[in-house]
């Protein structure tokens, strides 16, 4: 199975999965790259995957119905382009012969899920929209603080290897306020240096894994001392989880 992160507008990927003949796609925020990929790859278009309601991920699912020879699946709590099909949390969705398991995931919008590769052996996908970023998390459109952190505790509790396959080029820049919350954090300098060069070569920091946004996704790290301090200084109301969280979002909002 191929994996391709296909850039759109200024900074999103539209993931392809593909066998060499039949292709998935998440987040199709805009058809023509889909429709080039599809064309110069000489896929067929088997179905698509939507996370969320947000026109950078549904703007070209209309458009791309034509070609479509398989269902739109999208989150039962969001109003995406009709017809698709309706999925909750613990729903299993099945595309190209592989199961991703559907998780619901609210915060960036309310009605949020993410897909997680069941069954792989190692380094199964996740398919998170804007819920997770290397290095940060989606704004709080719709939901709580509670509820993103309840999120993001989810998503980092996957294996290590999770394959996380967001929806935006966003990391050089959360990781630039990564280091203001954690300037000591080496695994942060060694991968802002290894982001770096990715980016200056043309190629996406995408995806990331679990394991390496545990270590230096300040979102992820709200019980950890430094990342707690840091937020109590930016007015956290207190150690919880949290409230760090919440404290930690709000700076980022204001972060330049
Ligand atoms: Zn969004
Ligand atoms: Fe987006």
């Amino acid at each position: 199975m191929n994996l391709l992160a296909l850039p759109a507008f200024s900074d999103n990927y539209i993931w392809m999965l593909h066998d060499g003949r039949s292709a998935v796609v998440v987040d199709p925020g805009d058809a023509a790259p889909v429709q080039q990929a599809l064309e110069s790859l000489g896929l067929v278009l088997a179905g698509i995957l939507v996370t969320h309601h947000h026109p950078d991920h549904v703007g070209g699912v209309d458009e791309l119905r034509p070609l479509l020879q398989g269902p739109v699946h999208g989150p039962a709590r969001e109003r995406i382009p009709m017809p698709f099909v309706p999925h909750a949390d613990g729903d299993v969705v099945e595309v190209l012969g592989l199961r991703f398991a559907v998780m619901d995931v609210p915060g960036h919008t309310a009605g949020h899920i993410a897909y997680r590769q069941l069954d792989a052996d190692r380094a199964p996908l996740l398919f998170c929209g804007d819920t997770l970023f290397s290095g940060g998390c989606g704004r709080l459109f719709e939901g709580t603080p509670a509820q993103m952190s309840a999120s993001l505790a989810r998503l980092a509790a996957l294996p290590d290897d999770t394959r996380v396959c967001c929806t935006h080029e966003y990391t050089l820049s959360n990781l630039r306020f990564a280091a203001a919350v954690e300037p000591a954090n080496e695994a942060l300098a060694e991968y802002t240096r290894h982001c770096s060069a990715l980016r200056e070569a043309g190629e996406p920091t995408l995806p990331s894994t679990i394991a390496q946004e545990r270590r230096i996704n300040p979102f992820l790290r709200c019980s950890e001392p430094a990342v707690v301090a840091a937020a109590r200084a930016q007015g956290a109301a207190n150690d919880e989880p949290v409230a760090v969280f919440a404290a930690l979002r709000e700076w980022k909002n204001r972060f330049r």
